[in-house]
């Protein structure tokens, strides 16, 4: 038998030793010399008596002396009772191999230890703790039980341990460490998370900010010009220009906005020019005449500079239609105003009164020197006819010319009194035979 023993040794590297002992508790047979050694006080031969299998650390073997780790079975003999104990003893050091590859990558000294808390390995733990069977992990620690909990250490810190069985006798694992220990992780990813939050605030908020003002400047540039637009100040220019800073919804928003107030602008010149413009000849018409022409006489009295008129109405102009048709007649009229246009300056105001009637607003001139433009202006008009389809149409006219003055004898104010009397004169000169200038006063 004792061969076998040998040989099981010789093959299993972790085994120390292996023996039988009787049910006397003496070795009967062992892989070494040790016959007749009795081990019946042991604790695990009483189990392996009763029945039970048992690990028990040996502080001293009676063997070799030395530390031992001795796992039994009860042998049962051949009537069925109880016929002795195998026992085999493990070297500590294979405890420890095995403890560090199992737990290698721990951050903590993970314990191996009994039911009672007697440390097993790693032997540098026994050895600290003062030796096989006195060296014992904390009795707090050991009741974390395998769900893990925390606990106070002998020395007053607090502590996260957990106490893993291992197999069916109850050897446990047990490994702890400080809470500080634990939640140091923890607060160093906390203060990452703040620093990151931090710098990404000093990153986004200049960037916001931009934005914000980008959006901001424009939109406030749009408003003014709006309550321009609202005003009526329709000549106003955008006051936001149309740049790369511009985010695009406001460049599309400012380019719209654009666009929509020079349409209304544009519509708005269009209903001014029609609303003082005559549509056949393209002078000013009557309603002009009379609120345009006020403030250039008003001025003309500021200033203290004279100012004359002219009324004119083409002679027998009835004849005209008549002879050459409406349309003829039409084009008649505009070829007039035309060269009436070119006989007066730019300051000059002219005018269609109605129907074939004229008038002119001569500022600064005197009422001679309107005569004498009434003159020139019948000179040229005689000198260029109208050509009608191949035909040269003469048209003559007749002139009443009227000086400003400070006294209204007709109508409300000074340009209508001027207008008046200067239609008097134009009655007179079609009542002199007409194609003539007449001056009022004169
Ligand atoms: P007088 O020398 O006395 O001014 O004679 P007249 O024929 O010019 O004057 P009258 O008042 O008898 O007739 C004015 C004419 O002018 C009649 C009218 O058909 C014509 N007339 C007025 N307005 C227009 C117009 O817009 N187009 C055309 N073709 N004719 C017009
Ligand atoms: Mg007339
Ligand atoms: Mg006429």
């Amino acid at each position: 038998m004792a061969t076998y023993l040998k040989e099981y040794v010789r093959t299993h590297g972790n085994v120390k030793h292996v023996f039988y002992i009787g049910t006397d508790g003496v070795i009967i047979a062992s892989n070494i010399e040790s016959r007749g050694v009795s081990l019946g006080d042991r604790a695990y031969f009483r189990k392996g008596m009763e029945g039970q299998d048992a690990l028990e650390l040996i502080p001293e073997g009676r063997l070799t002396g030395n530390p031992a780790c001795v796992f039994s079975v009860p042998v049962a003999s051949q009537g069925g009772g109880p016929g002795g104990v195998l026992a085999i003893s493990v070297h500590l050091q294979s405890l420890d191999r095995w403890l560090r590859e199992s737990v290698a990558h721990s951050d903590s000294p993970v314990i191996l230890c009994d039911t009672q808390g007697f440390i097993l390995a790693p032997s540098s733990a026994v050895a600290a703790g003062g030796g096989p069977g006195k060296a014992r992990v904390a009795p707090a620690l050991l009741a974390t039980g395998a769900a893990g909990g925390a606990y106070v250490a002998a020395d007053g810190r607090e502590m996260l341990g957990a106490a893993t069985p291992l197999g069916r006798d109850g050897w446990r694992l047990v490994s702890d460490l400080p809470v500080t220990h634990v939640l140091a992780g923890y607060r160093r990813q906390m203060r990452w998370v703040f620093f990151g939050a931090v710098a990404t605030l000093l990153v986004v908020l200049p960037l916001v900010l931009r934005l914000s003002r980008n959006i901001e400047r424009p939109l406030t540039g749009l408003a003014a010009y709006a309550r321009e637009l609202h005003d009526t100040r329709y000549a106003a220019a955008c006051p936001v220009a149309r740049s790369d800073g511009l985010p695009r919804e406001v460049a599309e928003l400012r380019d719209a906005f654009c666009q929509m107030s020079g349409e209304i602008r544009s519509y708005v010149e269009e209903v001014e020019r029609i609303s003082v413009e005559d549509a056949l000849t393209g002078l000013y018409n009557r309603r002009f005449l009379f609120s345009g022409g006020r403030k250039l006489l008003e001025a003309s009295v500021r200033a203290q500079r004279p100012c004359a008129c002219l009324m004119l109405d083409a002679d027998h102009f009835k004849v005209v239609n008549d002879t050459y048709g409406h349309a003829a007649g039409d084009r008649v009229l505009a070829h007039l105003a035309r060269i009436l246009v070119g006989c007066v300056r730019k300051s000059d105001l002219a005018a269609r009164y109605g129907g074939e009637e004229f008038a002119v607003l001569l500022t600064g001139a005197t009422a001679a020197q309107a005569a004498a433009l009434a003159a020139r202006f019948r000179t040229v008009l005689a000198g260029n006819p109208c050509r009608i389809d191949g035909t040269f149409l003469s048209v003559t006219v007749s002139i009443g010319v009227a000086e400003a003055r400070e006294r209204v004898e007709y109508g409300e104010n000074a340009l209508e009194d001027m207008l008046a009397r200067a239609d008097k004169a134009l009655y007179a000169a079609k009542a002199a035979g007409r194609d003539r200038v007449a001056v009022d006063g004169a």
